[in-house]
Order: C-alpha cells, then structure tokens, then sequence
C-alpha cells in the first residue's frame, strides 16, 4: 500500500504556503490543514475564537500555543485512518511542534517531511505588500495586483478582490519578525530529526512545485 504523505508545510509569510499547499492538494490525497484560513473562517462566522483571532490579526502576533494545539488536534483526530496531511501555518514555536510530535505519536502516524521554503524579506515585503485575496469563488486565493490577468478573472467570474486585515504595511514587519523570532527555530528543530528539506520559494508557483514534488517522491521512495 502507497504510505499517505504526513507533511509539515513551512515558510515566512508570503512564501507561497496556501498556492503550494492548493497545488498539492489537487495531486496528492491530503487533508489540507491551514490554520490561518481556518481562523479567518472563525473570524467569518463571529465565533469566539474568531473574536480571538481577529485581535491577533491586528498586530501580526501569533495566538496562543494552547488555543492553536487544540485546534490542530481536535482536526488530526477527525481525520481518517489511511487520509494524508499537509498542516500549513503549524506549527509556528517549539511547544506547537512539540505537542504535535505527542499527538502523532500517539496516532502512529509519524510527520514523512517537512518542507521549509525559503524567501528574502524584501522578496515577501514585496509580495504581501501587493497581495490580494479573490473571495467568493469557493475557497479564497491569493493573487498579487500586478497580475491583472489573475484580478480581472476573479472579477470576471463574480469573485470579489479582497485586502487581509494583516497585509497592512505595518503589520506585515511584524508578521516577519514573529516568523524570524518564534517560527524560524523550528527550521533546526526538524532539521537534528531529519526530516528537513529546504527548498527556494524565489520560483515561479509551478517551480516551486516540481521542486516539492521531486522532494516528496524522494521520501515516499524511502519509506516504501
Ligand atoms: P502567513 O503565513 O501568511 O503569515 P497565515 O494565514 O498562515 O499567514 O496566518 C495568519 C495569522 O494567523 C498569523 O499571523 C497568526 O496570527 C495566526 N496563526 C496562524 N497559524 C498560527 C499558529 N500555528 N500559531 C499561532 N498563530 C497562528
């Protein structure tokens, strides 16, 4: 039987996470796990954990380890027994990934690869900077204004185009300094475990993929 990928997608903001995780979906059979897409949904639907989140969203701090442990563990737990992953967005600090590793453990389904992408900060400052979201065509997308083919589809179509509340010029340093401070530990945490494989999201999204694409055949090969 072909072992079912257990991914972990990681990246500064504006790396390309959400593309890349929306390009692997469609090829591999994983549940894809966004965390800051399922908060935005929160923040959509007024829950209490989206009142939450949108305070967090206004300063580009993470939230809570605990808030965040449970949200991931009660998702895994529903899922099926031979269904994939790919978390995106988590973890994001030492005790997420650490009580991830419990959890996994505990559910016999170990994490196969970790895919670090990689991206200069004046690279996302740019990208975020100019990055819109194409909502009300399913799930929302990014796309970047200077890519007027890519907006005037998504009005076309009846989409609507979209600023994240954390996309604000302000908020996006912040958001990076989190990342360095908080995110980018995790980088030699998977690394002594060696499940690390760093790859440049400097490529276009199709790039970026093969380059994914050729890491995950590599692991699944080994793991056969
Ligand atoms: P990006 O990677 O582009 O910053 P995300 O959509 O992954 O954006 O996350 C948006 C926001 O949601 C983060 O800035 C943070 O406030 C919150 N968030 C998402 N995942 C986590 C997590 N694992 N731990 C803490 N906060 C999180």
């Amino acid at each position: 039987m072909v072992q079912p990928h257990h991914i972990v997608l990681m990246g500064a903001p504006g790396a390309g996470k959400s593309t890349q995780s929306r390009l692997l979906k469609a090829r591999y059979p994983v549940e894809v796990l966004a965390t800051g897409q399922m908060l935005r949904d929160e923040v959509a639907k007024r829950t209490a954990l989206g009142l939450l989140a949108e305070g967090y969203f206004e300063t580009g701090a993470l939230l809570p380890d605990d808030v965040m442990i449970a949200l991931v563990t009660e998702r895994l737990l529903r899922l099926g027994s031979a269904q994939g992953f790919l978390l995106d967005g988590f973890p994001r600090t030492i005790p997420q990934a650490e009580a991830l590793d419990r959890l996994l453990q505990r559910l016999k389904r170990p994490l196969t690869a970790v895919i670090a992408l990689g991206l200069d900060d004046a690279e996302a400052v740019r990208r975020l900077g100019g990055r819109r979201m194409c909502e009300g065509l399913g799930d929302p997308f990014p796309l970047h204004i200077d890519d007027t083919v890519s907006v005037d589809a998504c009005l076309r179509l009846g989409g609507r185009i979209a600023t994240r509340p954390d996309d604000e010029p302000q908020v996006i340093v912040e958001r990076l300094r989190h990342y360095e401070a908080e995110t980018q530990p995790l980088i030699d945490y998977y690394r002594r475990y060696g499940l690390l494989h760093s790859i440049s999201a400097k490529g276009e999204p199709a790039q970026v993929q093969a380059e994914i694409i050729r890491v995950l055949e590599q692991t699944a090969q080994q793991t056969a």
